[in-house]
């Protein structure tokens, strides 16, 4: 049985100030949770602070991103190995902003899931086809070739150390959730594709949900036989909203 997850995805967000208070807040609503594991990805800059509010606590740390390098002259970029120094479990890869904004290709995108594998991180493989792929028919064969780019980079076998996360970009901060069934349409497909490499391991695989996850929409989505969690962007700075999703999620 594929793991549950609901992992925060801060983006661009907080300060010291309102870090304190929203992780405080989540804390201090949280019950124990037995069936979902969760995680929130601060900026950079807050990865210390978040490690130390986290610890010994029943939130896991994740990452944004990560450097394809594991040390040397590589202005501006954060290796595995660092992120680990911190407690960082999980590190996202290949979320659709980078892709989009910062030029990341499948081929980057698999090197950095390798190099989170290297630092005995556990990469949340981020895919998704914006709204021109989606409406040209294109999404399954998008999806495939991101899948795929890691698939033949690091093998199949490597996939079971990570998560993917299926998140229309078109659902990202638009309000416009995928449907249940198109976001299960979806994620049976990426199984079904995993599977033609290695029945356990596509069965096993953990396929978080993100785009527009709120406390109203969350039970919905995850009550989909194919959809193990979510990755929640806004909903996740809103003590509230992030504890809801993750009760939805147990
Ligand atoms: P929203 O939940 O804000 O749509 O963001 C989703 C996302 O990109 C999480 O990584």
């Amino acid at each position: 049985m594929p793991k549950m997850y609901v992992i925060g995805n801060w983006k661009m967000h907080g300060s010291k100030i309102t870090n304190c208070r929203l992780i405080e807040g989540i804390l201090s609503k949280l019950p124990i949770l037995t069936k979902v594991d969760v995680a929130i990805c601060p900026p950079f800059p807050y990865l210390q602070q978040t490690s130390d509010k986290l610890f010994r606590r029943p939130i896991l740390l994740g990452a944004q991103d990560l450097s394809c390098a594991k040390e040397g002259a590589y202005t501006g970029e954060v290796s595995g190995d660092m992120l680990r120094d911190l407690k960082t479990r999980f590190v996202l890869v290949g979320h659709s902003e980078r892709r989009a904004m910062h030029n990341e290709s499948d081929q980057v995108v698999a090197n950095k899931f390798a190099a989170a594998l290297e630092a005995d991180l556990i990469p949340v493989l981020c895919v998704g086809e914006t709204l021109e792929q989606r409406e040209a028919g294109h999404a399954e064969q998008v999806i495939a070739e991101q899948v795929s780019a890691v698939i033949n980079a690091v093998g199949v076998e490597a996939l079971s150390k990570g998560i993917i996360a299926y998140e229309p970009v078109w659902a990202i901060g638009s309000g416009k959730t995928a449907t249940p069934l198109q976001a299960q349409h979806i994620h049976a497909f990426i199984r079904g594709l995993v599977r033609e490499h290695n029945e356990a391991i596509g069965s096993d695989l953990s396929i978080l949900y993100g785009g527009s996850v709120n406390a109203d929409n969350a039970a919905t989505l995850f009550g989909q036989p194919d959809i193990n969690g979510g990755l929640i962007g806004g909903a996740s700075l809103k003590a509230d909203s992030f504890v809801s999703i993750c009760l939805a999620a147990n």
